[in-house]
């Protein structure tokens, strides 16, 4: 069984310990994954305010956020300017890529993303999309064959944004299968894999599942019947859950399996059928996420 392994970095503290730390586990297991960077400026502590939503404290304090993401981060953007990340830290990044891991834009400013991308429109989407992948490109030295939204927040508006762009394919949504998006009644190009598996914050502190069966939970869920995606995050499972998250890449790898970059999937898919992307809601997930539908 392959899983495709993705890896969401999300803010400066995440890429700056969270990335080192997922690079050398899975260079100690010979193991190659997708990272997708957040590389404009870190305001994630614009979260703050959000503070102010029961359903969002209520999160919070169920997954410990300021211990998985340390108050520095939480307050990050509402006391002091973000630093840009892709600038402050582009060795992280393109180590990340000399290992031979595939690179993807994940955002220009993963705050502002998930907070405005309902009023965004086409041009405010393309040019948080160009920032990114500019300043990615300077990076890399080549532009970023992939991208994946934050939070799953995307619509038909953001995939034909994207078609503009050099993607090989995009991870916006969550799903069962790889597919070809059909936005506006129009197929795009650009293949979609959907994440299958829920994320860490998602499970723990939900139906009995705590830190010490969590990995038997994830462990369960794999099905060597169907298409396999988890996102881990450079803040979680590369920084407080490490210990955790290194179990269960040893535990994966103990059974023949084996964790591939999302682009392996797509080109070791026979057949890729059209769908389409509607909003829907995720357990353990506050507001909506794309989610693959049928035509
Ligand atoms: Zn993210």
């Amino acid at each position: 069984m392959k899983i495709g392994l993705r890896i969401d970095v999300d803010t400066f503290r995440g890429t700056r310990l969270g990335v080192p730390n997922l690079c050398r586990l899975l260079a100690e297991h010979a193991t190659r994954a997708t990272f997708f960077f957040s590389v404009g400026p870190d305001n994630m502590g614009r979260h703050l305010r959000r503070l102010l939503r029961p359903a969002f404290l209520w999160k919070m304090l169920r997954t410990k956020a300021s211990s998985l993401y340390g108050w520095d981060i939480l307050l990050r953007g509402t006391l002091w300017p973000g630093p840009i990340i892709g600038k402050r830290l582009s060795h992280v990044i393109r180590a990340a890529a000399d290992d031979g891991h595939e690179v993807g834009l994940h955002a220009w400013d993963h705050h502002a993303w998930q907070a405005h991308i309902d009023t965004m429109d086409a041009d405010t989407v393309h040019q948080s999309l160009n920032r990114g992948v500019e300043l990615l490109t300077k990076v890399l030295g080549c532009p970023p064959v992939c991208s994946a939204v934050p939070g799953w927040k995307c619509n038909d508006l953001v995939l034909r944004e994207k078609a503009r762009f050099a993607f090989c394919y995009n991870s916006d949504c969550r799903g069962d299968r790889i597919f070809l998006p059909v936005a506006g009644g129009k197929e795009l190009s650009q293949p979609q894999i959907p994440v299958t598996l829920p994320t860490y914050d998602e499970v723990v502190g939900r139906h009995g599942v705590s830190n010490d069966s969590y990995n038997e939970h994830m462990l369960g869920l794999l099905d060597p019947g169907r298409l396999n995606v988890l996102t881990i995050h450079a803040e979680v499972e590369g920084m407080v859950c490490l210990d955790m998250f290194t179990r269960f890449v040893e535990s994966v790898l103990s059974k023949g399996h084996s964790f591939v970059p999302l682009g392996t999937l797509v080109e070791e898919s026979a057949q890729i059928d059209r769908a389409a992307m509607a909003p829907g809601e995720i357990c353990g997930r506050e507001g909506w996420v794309a989610c693959q539908v049928p035509l």
